[in-house]
């Protein structure tokens, strides 16, 4: 990938080599996190908060912490300190109570300098679920999704279009029974681990029930069970697209963990198609003799 570097110095822009690892690893870092105000903070801080005692020392109150996280969440979307202290004043003025003339002078806009000051993120999963702010335990949080699915993009080191340049679809299709499937799964689980932030060849925790209740939603023809999920899955195995890296157990109460597996990278090819009587027994063996409807 081509790396396009630059720092500002003075009035005109200098390119950076690559060697320049510093600030290139931040400028990256930075790219992850997307270009918009957590759901999270945007519920539950920017319309004003309720201070739970009014007795509290500042720095323990929870409009200390509120806009602690507004303030670094504005900085983080790039707001200069002049916009964002003016901003903070405005939302200062939602809350029950609002702070007084006195606090915003010698409280709420010093913290706008400190905060300006600091490297520091508030995470959803971290500190953000500490604080009972993020939601992401309860439901899904889009601004968490599209972070992990940039992260995994930006750890991305092999080509994923491989699968279908080294013409793996026509491969599996023709050569085996759940060979459709084994691609469609094969795609989902690529989608499943971005999503979650897991690495090209990181290891995917994930059951044959839910990816074949993903299937059924994402492939309006296709409608794949457990079973044949299984089948699909040991083809992949089979062909050298996937490792199998830890088996899944049954726990209490019929619960299950899934398997965990691991996409082999960098993407192989194909091996040559099977001409010796011995690998076509084999190849007889794995395509199965039970033909399943996989279209309606
Ligand atoms: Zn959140």
């Amino acid at each position: 990938m081509k790396k396009d570097t630059r720092i500002l110095t003075g009035n005109k822009y200098t390119k950076t080599t690559e060697t320049n690892s510093e600030i290139s690893s931040s400028e990256t870092k930075s790219n992850y996190y997307p270009k918009r105000i957590k759901p999270c903070v945007e519920e539950s801080i920017l319309p004003g908060v309720t201070e739970d005692s009014h007795y509290r020392k500042w720095k323990f109150s929870k409009r200390w912490e509120a806009a602690k996280i507004l303030i670094s969440e504005w900085k983080r979307l790039g707001y200069d300190k002049e916009k964002t202290k003016s901003m903070v004043l405005d939302w200062n003025r939602l809350n029950k109570p609002p702070l007084t003339p006195k606090q915003v002078e010698e409280n709420l806009l010093p913290l706008v300098d400190w905060v300006f000051k600091r490297e520091f993120e508030y995470g959803c999963k971290k500190k953000l679920l500490e604080l009972r702010v993020c939601f992401i335990k309860e439901r899904r949080c889009l601004y968490y999704e599209e972070y992990s699915r940039n992260k995994a993009k930006s750890l991305s080191i092999y080509p994923d279009e491989d699968f279908d340049k080294n013409g793996w679809p026509g491969y599996l299709r023709k050569n085996y029974e759940y060979g459709l499937l084994a691609e469609v799964i094969y795609r989902e689980m690529r989608t499943f681990a971005s999503d979650k932030g897991v690495p090209q060849d990181g290891i995917v925790f994930i059951g044959f029930e839910y990816l074949a209740r993903r299937i059924t939603i994402e492939y309006k023809d296709i409608f794949p069970t457990a079973m044949t999920v299984c089948r699909a899955m040991k083809v992949l195995e089979e062909v050298g697209l996937l490792r199998k890296v830890s088996k899944g157990c049954f726990g209490g109460k019929g619960l299950r963990r899934a398997n965990g597996y691991q996409r082999i990278m960098p993407i192989p090819n194909p091996q040559p198609e099977a001409i010796d009587e011995d690998s076509t027994n084999l190849l007889q063996q794995v395509k199965g003799v039970k033909k399943e409807v996989l279209y309606t």
